[in-house]
């Protein structure tokens, strides 16, 4: 039975099987990947910007809606 491939943890050192839907870095074992997961930091900093972005996209909505509506009533 071909198992999946053996790699070795870049923080800790420890030997670990790739599985393909292992969460985190692949070249991190699952434990340090979870440690990782947990702190805050690179989430946070993205849910800021993922934000950022909806707030854009809704401005952009409404003024589409908006001149929509205009060129309904002229
Ligand atoms: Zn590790």
């Amino acid at each position: 039975m071909a198992g999946f491939p053996i790699k070795t943890c870049v923080v800790c050192g420890e030997e670990f099987e790739l599985k393909p839907d292992k969460p985190g870095f692949a070249n991190r074992c699952p434990s340090c990947s979870e440690t990782d997961a947990e702190g805050p930091g690179p989430t946070e900093h993205k849910d800021a910007i993922a934000r950022q972005n909806e707030a854009e996209v809704n401005a952009e909505r409404r003024r589409v809606i908006r001149d929509m509506l205009y060129r309904k009533d002229s």
